[in-house]
Formats: C-alpha cells, sequence, structure tokens
C-alpha cells in the first residue's frame, strides 16, 4: 500500500506525527509520497521573503528526502485526487492547520478525495487550537489564564523521528515557481538542520540572558526561531522537552515559554473566531475613526519607507525591508506608530507586515496588530499610547539599533540620537524633520478612542 504525506506548515522528518501516521498506514512493505502543493492562493500573497524562504524550506527538504519530495502547483483539492488516483494512494496524511483558510480547503479536499480519508495527526502547535477553553466552556480572550490553561493542560513526548521511511520515487514533479528579485532582503538559513542549530545556539548561549536582552533590538538577544516555526522547520514540542530538562521553573525558561504560549493563544483566538483576523475583535472598536485620503497616504508611505522623522520607528521599518524581520518590541512601536500617530487602520499595517515579514503569521501578525491597536485580546488598553522617542531611549540607550539601520544618524550623539531634531546642529542632511508631531496626535488617538468606548 502508498499512503500520501502532504507537507504543509512541517517541512521536517523529526517530531513529526503525521508523517509517523502514513508510515505505520503504508506499513513495512508499503511507501509513503511526499508532496507539497503549491497553492496559488497562499503563494501570492505571500510576499517575496517568505516565498523565497518557503523555496529554501523545501529545498532543505527536497535534500532531507533524496530527492522523493513531488511538487505541485493548483488547487489542491484539484491537484491532491489526482495524485492519489495516479499512485494509488490509500489515504492522505497532513498535521491540521487551524487557520480560516486552511480549514475551509481542508474540508474541500476532504470531500474531493472522497473514500480516501485526509487523516489529521498533530498540528503545528504544542496544544492543537480550539482544545483549551475557560471553566465555563467559553474560548480564552485574555493570555494569562490562557497560559496557565495551557501549562496544566501539558503536551505529547516529541514524536520519534522514523529509522527508515519507503519514500515513493519516481513521480513526476512539478517545478517551483521561479524567484523574484529579493532586492537585497538578506534571509536566515532555511530548514530543519539551521533551525535545530539555531535552537541549540540560542538554548545555550543566549536563554539564560534572554529576560534582560529580548527587549533590546540592538542585542541578539532573542531567538529568532519565528520564521521556523511558521514552516514547521521545527516543532515548539521539541523545544518545551528540551526546556524540560533544563532547571524547572528558572525566569528565563519562564519567559521564553510565555512567548511560545502567545504563539498558541493567537492560534486558538483564531480557531474561535476566524472572522477577527479581519475585523476588530472588540466591536466596540469597530466604529473607531481612521485617516484615508492622500495626506493618509503620505504617511503609509513615509512609515514604510522609514522616513517619518522618528528613528526608532524607522529604523524598525528600514529593518523590515532589510532582514524582512523586525525585534519585537519595535514591532510594537512602529505598530503603534501607524494606528495611533498617523491615526491609519490596523489592518493596513497588517498587511504591509504580511508581505514583508518572513516569519508572516495570520494568526500571530493581525493579532499582535489588534493587541497593539486596542481592539484585541487582553485588555488590550487603548490609552497605551507608546511614545517613540521614550520607547527608543529606553531600548535602545545606546542608539547602536538606529544607527545600524539609519545611516543618516550616525554621527548624531547618543544624547540626541532618538531625538534628532534636539541636536545642536539641527536634523541631519538626508533626515527628515518628523512627519506629524507625537504629543499631538497622541491627544486625537485617545480622544477617538474615547468616542467610541463612551458611545
Ligand atoms: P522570541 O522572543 O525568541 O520568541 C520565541 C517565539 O515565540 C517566536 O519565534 C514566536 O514564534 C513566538 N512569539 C514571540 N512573541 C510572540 C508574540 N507576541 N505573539 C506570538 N508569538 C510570539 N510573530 C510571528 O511569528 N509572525 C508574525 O507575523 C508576527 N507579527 C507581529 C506583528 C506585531 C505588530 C507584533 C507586535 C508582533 C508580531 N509577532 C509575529 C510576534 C513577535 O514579534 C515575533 O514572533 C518575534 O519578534 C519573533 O522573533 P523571535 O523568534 O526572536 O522571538
Amino acid at each position: 500500500p502508498t499512503s500520501l504525506l502532504w507537507f504543509r506548515r512541517d517541512l521536517r522528518l523529526g517530531d513529526h506525527p503525521a508523517l509517523l501516521a502514513a508510515v505505520d498506514d503504508a506499513g513495512p512493505d508499503g511507501n509513503v509520497l511526499a508532496v507539497f502543493v503549491v497553492d496559488p492562493a497562499l503563494w501570492r500573497p505571500a510576499g517575496e521573503p517568505r516565498r523565497q524562504f518557503l523555496r529554501d524550506c523545501l529545498a532543505a527538504l527536497q535534500e532531507s528526502l533524496g530527492g522523493a519530495l513531488v511538487l505541485r502547483s493548483g488547487d489542491p483539492s484539484a491537484v491532491l485526487p489526482a495524485l492519489v488516483r495516479g499512485v494509488g494512494a490509500s489515504s492522505v496524511h497532513v498535521s491540521a492547520d487551524a487557520g480560516p483558510y486552511g480549514r475551509c480547503r481542508d474540508a474541500a479536499v476532504e470531500q474531493a478525495l472522497g473514500d480516501v480519508p485526509l487523516v489529521r495527526t498533530g498540528s503545528p502547535y504544542a496544544v492543537t487550537p480550539g482544545r483549551l477553553t475557560t471553566q465555563e466552556g467559553t474560548p480564552f480572550r485574555v493570555f494569562s489564564p490562557f497560559a496557565r490553561a495551557w501549562r496544566s493542560h501539558g503536551w505529547r513526548a516529541p514524536a520519534p523521528r522514523p529509522e527508515t521511511v519507503r519514500w515513493l520515487l519516481d513521480v513526476p514533479s512539478d517545478a517551483l515557481p521561479p524567484g523574484q528579485d529579493l532586492d537585497g532582503v538578506r534571509l536566515p538559513p532555511a530548514g530543519e538542520a539551521a533551525a535545530l542549530a539555531a535552537w541549540e545556539r540560542f538554548r545555550d548561549d543566549l536563554l539564560p540572558g534572554y529576560p534582560e536582552t529580548r527587549n533590546l533590538p540592538a542585542t541578539n538577544g532573542t531567538s529568532r526561531l519565528s520564521a521556523y516555526l511558521k514552516y514547521g522547520c521545527l516543532h515548539p514540542r521539541t523545544l518545551l522537552a528540551d526546556l524540560a530538562d533544563e532547571e524547572e521553573g528558572t525566569e528565563a525558561v519562564r519567559r521564553f515559554t510565555d512567548e511560545l504560549a502567545w504563539r498558541e493563544f493567537y492560534a486558538d483566538v483564531v480557531w474561535h473566531r476566524p472572522e477577527s483576523t479581519r475585523e476588530p475583535l472588540d466591536p466596540r472598536t469597530g466604529a473607531i475613526e481612521y485617516d484615508t485620503g492622500p495626506e493618509a497616504d503620505a504617511h503609509f508611505a513615509a512609515w514604510a519607507e522609514g522616513r517619518t522623522g522618528y528613528p526608532i520607528v524607522d529604523a524598525g521599518m528600514r529593518q523590515l525591508l532589510g532582514e524582512a524581520y523586525v525585534h519585537n518590541r519595535v514591532r510594537m512601536i512602529v505598530a503603534s506608530f501607524l494606528v495611533k500617530d498617523l491615526h491609519l487602520d490596523w489592518r493596513r499595517g497588517a498587511r504591509h507586515f504580511l508581505q514583508h515579514l518572513v516569519d508572516g503569521d495570520l494568526a500571530s501578525n493581525n493579532h499582535g496588530w489588534q493587541w497593539v491597536a486596542g481592539t484585541g485580546t487582553d485588555a488590550s488598553p487603548y490609552y497605551r499610547v507608546f511614545n517613540p522617542t521614550r520607547q527608543g531611549r529606553q531600548f535602545d540607550p545606546a542608539g547602536d539599533y538606529v544607527r545600524r539601520w539609519v545611516p543618516e544618524l550616525r554621527d548624531v550623539a547618543t544624547a540626541h540620537v532618538h531625538e534628532p531634531w534636539t541636536a545642536p546642529g539641527g536634523v541631519p542632511a538626508g533626515y527628515p524633520e518628523p512627519v506629524v508631531e507625537h504629543a499631538v496626535e497622541r491627544q486625537v488617538a485617545l480622544a477617538r478612542y474615547q468616542e467610541v468606548r463612551s458611545s
């Protein structure tokens, strides 16, 4: 017998329960056909950095499969049944997808497969989204109680890497769509081996200092695992199992696993409320007034191109263009600036991020934006307006991050680097004056939020 393993956000061989299920189904004499489908509905909107990273991940996976990975392009509900018929497969195995598009797509594939079952084993999360509810049986909307329930629920031990898999060879494969110019973006090395190496480096060298360094964008203080987790080059369960051996409950382990829990929380919220990737989770905030028109468009362009005149904001937006990545603290600062200083709709910023981030993930991104915009989970205090100058001074005290990404500010003294308009010689040539005045726009934002809260 032949079973088919459809790879999606699980581009690895270790700790892969769906792979084990496919091997099991095929039996000792059977074969497993490995397939990846380039689905235009996901491929097109992903943005070139993410598409290139995915290409690189697929190349790495292809190498570990000894060339057995079959690529197909098209709608999975048309492509897969044809492939199944062609090789006479008796089952199709996947890791469950919890996202709104993935769930509909999988339902369509299931129907198109007819008698051949679509078997879902595991998911890209330690606890499958939708599994946890409050004591009243309702979905969690606040992070801390979710994280408590998540920890006490626990997770399975990592699945062992299968010793041998008889991959079905010689099935014709499509080519991947050709890459476009990356415009100088530097991407991380792709694939399972690179992901595990990045994890081990972080665990051994950086994790102990994580509580202190995680908020400092100039330092190499976080794991940079987000793109690997997004495409399943490694599974969070692998990390959690590794950390279970660490001294119980150290502050560093707790802080880091909390971040993994945020990822699981947002996936859970989206599982329960798929429309919350498009609409505010808090319906009261649906009526907030956002700016539109030519001036708003000009503000958006200044933000996207990193020329707002606020150094930490510009550094973050230029990091996005240079590395397809932005430090978490700076994601919050630039998002707050777009929504609360420029008064633009968070969805505009979220779309831009998804097109440019290598780790772009609908749940983490759109709920990260909603959190900053004060429209989403948690108490989401709408009155939290990040002050870009103060945030810069606090989290980039020596100005190294800003100088790295904004070369126009290289010669500005540290005392002025986060507010170059106060420097003795004024704003250096080539760097813009602030597009708006933060103190003024903060008041405007608060007034708009208060209006919808009291109505
Ligand atoms: P670490 O600090 O090493 O954290 C470890 C892992 O935990 C991360 O790899 C990530 O998977 C997860 N994680 C950490 N923080 C968060 C968080 N706040 N929410 C959800 N998961 C988290 N993360 C994405 O993976 N994709 C996105 O598209 C994305 N968009 C964001 C947009 C905004 C506006 C904000 C404020 C945050 C966003 N995040 C997103 C969350 C976070 O910024 C990144 O996960 C983190 O910066 C990745 O770097 P790291 O791997 O070094 O993180």
